[in-house]
């Protein structure tokens, strides 16, 4: 399914995000920037170690901001590594977090010039933000994103399963 909004298109996609040949894809990392398992895992056994280094260089990332590196193996030129939060319950600002860890990604992306970006399901693995709440999250701050002025032309979010894209999918529907 896609929307437009504004000059851009939003994608939901069923998926690996490895493969994807934006100018950029979202990495879900830890606030080390240590890698682990799930999306980040996946992304630096498809990259190679080239973007580990750049990661221990950067050292580590505030939950809720977002760092850049370059794609290493991957089909990409950058990989932005973005920590979302841990889901304590709902009452620690974590739906703040969640739509900062989208939108400081979006920043970063404009900052560097570049038009499209690809984002998996931000904290609903390892860190059990419950799916249907981070999908509107997601969506939301990134249309949000998107009706003001900017480069970025396609966004993509690559979505790991037939659940987390169904409940993409409904999310979307309910903020069109
Ligand atoms: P977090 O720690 O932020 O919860 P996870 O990697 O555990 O990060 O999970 C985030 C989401 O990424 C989950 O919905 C998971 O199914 C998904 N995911 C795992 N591997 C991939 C992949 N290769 N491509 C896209 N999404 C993936």
């Amino acid at each position: 399914m896609d929307i437009k909004v504004n000059e851009s298109i939003v994608f939901l996609v069923e998926g690996d995000i490895t493969k994807e040949k934006t100018d950029a894809i979202v990495n879900a990392a830890n606030s080390r920037l240590a890698g682990g398992g799930g999306v980040d895992g996946a992304i630096h056994r498809a990259g190679g170690p080239a973007i580990m280094e750049e990661c221990r260089k950067i050292g580590g990332c505030p939950t809720g901001k977002a760092v850049i590196t370059t794609g290493g193996k991957l089909d990409v030129k950058h990989v932005i590594h973005t920590v979302g939060p841990i889901y304590r319950g709902g009452m620690k600002n974590e739906a703040g977090l969640l739509a900062s860890a989208y939108k400081e990604s979006l920043k970063l992306a404009s900052s560097k010039g570049l038009k499209s970006i690809a984002f998996p399901s931000i904290s609903t693995g390892a860190y059990g933000y419950p799916l249907a709440e981070a999908a509107n999250i997601a969506l939301k701050t990134v249309t949000d994103y998107l009706k003001e002025k900017t480069d970025i032309k396609t966004v993509r979010f690559v979505l790991f399963g037939r659940q987390a894209y169904e409940e993409y999918e409904k999310a979307l529907k309910s903020i069109v």
